[in-house]
C-alpha cells in the first residue's frame, strides 16, 4: 500500500500516546495482556498511567492474584469501567496460573478462553508480546482503511478477516500501531487535520 509506505516515513515524527508505552513499564506478556484489559473505552494517556501506578504494586499473576481488589481498582482508576476491570484483572490472573502455569498462552485460541479478551485484544498480545507478525482491527483501523476504500466493511470483525486475506503477514505487522498513532495526532474521529495529512494527495475524503 503506497498510503502506508508514506505514513511509515513520518511515524517517528509523530508524537502519539499509542508509542509512549514502549519502555513506560516492564513489557512482559502479563504486563501486555493487562494493559490490553485496561484500554477498553480508555484513552491511551489513561491507560498508560494506571498501568505504571498498577504494575509497580504488581507486574506478575502470583503478584496481582495477591491484591486486595479494591487495592486494584484503586491502582488504575480513572480508567473506564474501572470496578469490572479490576475483577477482570483478578480473574484472568487466576485462570492463567490455574491453566497455563503462570505464563500468558501465545495462541489466539487460548488467548481467547481468558475472559474479556476477544479477537483485537488478542492480536495486540500476539503482536506485541509474542512478535507475531499480524494485525489487530480496532475502530481507527476499521474507520480509516474503509475510508480510503482499502476494505469494504461493517464492523472491525469483517476488517479483520478482509485485512487477512488482503495483507500479508508482513505487511500486516506494525499496522496497527501506525494507524492508531496516525488517528490520535492527524486522521483523528471528529476533526481529521487533512491540512497537515502527509497522505491528503490520495485520500477520497480529504477535506484540503
Ligand atoms: S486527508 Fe484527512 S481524512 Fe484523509 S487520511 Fe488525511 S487526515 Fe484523514
Amino acid at each position: 500500500m503506497r498510503i502506508v509506505a508514506l505514513l511509515k516515513r513520518e511515524y517517528e515524527s509523530w508524537d502519539a500516546p499509542a508509542k509512549r508505552f514502549e519502555g513506560a513499564y516492564r513489557r512482559t506478556p502479563f504486563t501486555i495482556m493487562v494493559s490490553v484489559l485496561l484500554s477498553f473505552r480508555t484513552k491511551d494517556e489513561v491507560t498508560l498511567e494506571a498501568g505504571k501506578r498498577l504494575f509497580a504494586l504488581a507486574d506478575t499473576p502470583y503478584k496481582m492474584v495477591n491484591l486486595d481488589r479494591v487495592r486494584i481498582e484503586e491502582a488504575i482508576y480513572p480508567v473506564g469501567f474501572y470496578r469490572r476491570k479490576a475483577a477482570a484483572i483478578l480473574e484472568a490472573s487466576s485462570y492463567i496460573i490455574e491453566n497455563f502455569g503462570g505464563e500468558v498462552p501465545g495462541s489466539e485460541e487460548e488467548l481467547l478462553k481468558i475472559k474479556g479478551i476477544g479477537p483485537k485484544a488478542a492480536h495486540i498480545i500476539l503482536e506485541s508480546a509474542f512478535g507475531e507478525k499480524t494485525v489487530a482491527v480496532d475502530t481507527h483501523l476499521h474507520r480509516i482503511l474503509n475510508m480510503w476504500g482499502f476494505i469494504e466493511t461493517s464492523t472491525p470483525e469483517e476488517s479483520l478477516e478482509a485485512l487477512k486475506k488482503r495483507l500479508t503477514p508482513e505487511e500486516q505487522a506494525g499496522l496497527n500501531r501506525l494507524l492508531v498513532s496516525f488517528a490520535q495526532v492527524i486522521c483523528r474521529p471528529a476533526r481529521p487535520l487533512c491540512g497537515e495529512c502527509p497522505v491528503a494527495c490520495c485520500c477520497p475524503a480529504s477535506r484540503r
